[in-house]
C-alpha cells in the first residue's frame, strides 16, 4: 500500500496511542513522518519504527500550547523535509472533574494544549500550504465535542470548539486547495481511557451498538483516507469514529 507515496505528515502527540498508530500507518504507506511529542523518548521509539519498516522520521519535542515552540519546530521539520503535506493535530490531553469542583487551571490547561495547541500548528503550517496550493490538516476530536459528558465540561468545550474551528478553516483554506477535516472518536483503547474503571466501561460497552471498543488503527484507518486523494472533494467534515454511538 503506497497511498502517501512521496508526502510529508506532521503528527502532534505521536508518542503513544492514537498519534503513534497514525505515524506508523503513515509510514508504512510510503510517508514520511514528522513526530511531535513532549515525550521524547516516546517519538524516538517511534521513529525507529519506521526506519525498521523502511520509512522516513523525525523526532521533534514540542509543547503544542506554546507558539513560539510551535513556530521553531515547523522551521525544524522544513529543515529536514522538502515541504509538508498533512498536519495531523492529534495531541490533547483530560483533566476530568465535575464543573462544581472545576479549578481554573484544570479548564485552562485543557483549552490550551487540545485546542489553542491546534490553532498554533494549523496557523503555522497553513501559511505554507496556502504557498504550495495544497494540503491535508485533520483534527483528532472526540464524540464528546459532538454530545457533551458530564464530568468533563472543559474537554467537551475544547473539542467541540475544534469541530468548529475544522469548519472555520475549511472554509477559510477551501479556495486554496487544502481540505480541512475531524475525526471524532468514541472509545477508544489507549493509555487516556486505559484509566477509567471497569464500572464505567462496561456503561460505555451498553451505549456501543458494535458493542466493542475502538483501536488505534480504527481511527488512523480513517486518517489515511482524509490525507489521501481519496478524500479529495471532503472538506469541513467531521467523521465519527464510534462503533455507532453517534447517529
Ligand atoms: P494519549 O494516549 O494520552 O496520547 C496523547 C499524546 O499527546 C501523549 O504522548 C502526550 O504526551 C501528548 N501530548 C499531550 N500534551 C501535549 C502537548 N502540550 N504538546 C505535545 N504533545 C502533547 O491519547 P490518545 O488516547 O491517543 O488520544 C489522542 C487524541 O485522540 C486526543 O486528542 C484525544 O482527545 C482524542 N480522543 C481519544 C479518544 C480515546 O478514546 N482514546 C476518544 C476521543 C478522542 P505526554 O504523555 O508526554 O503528556
Amino acid at each position: 500500500m503506497d497511498m502517501l507515496k512521496g508526502k510529508v505528515a506532521v503528527i502532534t502527540g505521536a508518542a503513544r496511542g492514537i498519534g503513534r498508530e497514525i505515524a506508523l500507518t503513515f509510514a508504512r504507506n510510503g510517508a514520511g513522518v514528522a513526530c511531535i511529542d513532549l515525550d521524547l523518548g516516546g517519538i524516538k521509539e517511534v521513529a525507529e519504527e519506521i526506519k525498521v519498516i523502511g520509512g522516513k522520521s523525525s523526532s521533534f519535542k514540542c509543547d503544542i500550547s506554546n507558539s513560539g515552540e510551535v513556530e521553531e519546530v515547523f522551521a525544524s521539520i522544513l529543515q529536514e523535509f522538502p515541504q509538508i503535506d498533512i498536519l495531523i493535530n492529534n495531541a490533547g490531553i483530560t483533566k476530568d472533574n465535575l464543573l462544581i469542583r472545576m479549578s481554573e487551571d484544570e479548564w485552562d490547561s485543557v483549552l490550551r494544549v487540545n485546542l489553542k495547541g491546534a490553532f498554533n500548528c494549523t496557523k503555522v503550517i497553513s501559511k505554507h500550504m496556502i504557498k504550495k496550493r495544497q494540503g491535508k490538516i485533520i483534527n483528532i476530536a472526540s464524540i464528546i465535542g459532538l454530545i457533551g459528558n458530564a464530568g468533563q465540561v472543559n474537554y467537551a468545550a475544547s473539542k467541540g470548539g475544534l469541530i468548529a474551528f475544522t469548519k472555520s478553516v475549511a472554509k477559510e483554506l477551501a479556495s486554496r486547495n487544502v481540505n480541512v477535516n475531524a475525526i471524532a472518536p468514541g472509545f477508544i483503547r489507549t493509555k487516556m481511557t486505559d484509566s477509567l474503571i471497569d464500572e464505567v466501561k462496561n456503561e460505555m460497552l451498553k451505549r456501543i451498538p458494535l458493542a466493542k471498543f475502538g483501536n488505534p488503527s480504527d481511527v488512523a484507518n480513517t486518517a489515511i483516507f482524509l490525507a489521501s486523494t481519496l478524500s479529495d472533494y471532503i472538506t469541513g467534515q467531521v467523521i465519527t469514529v464510534d462503533g455507532g454511538m453517534v447517529m
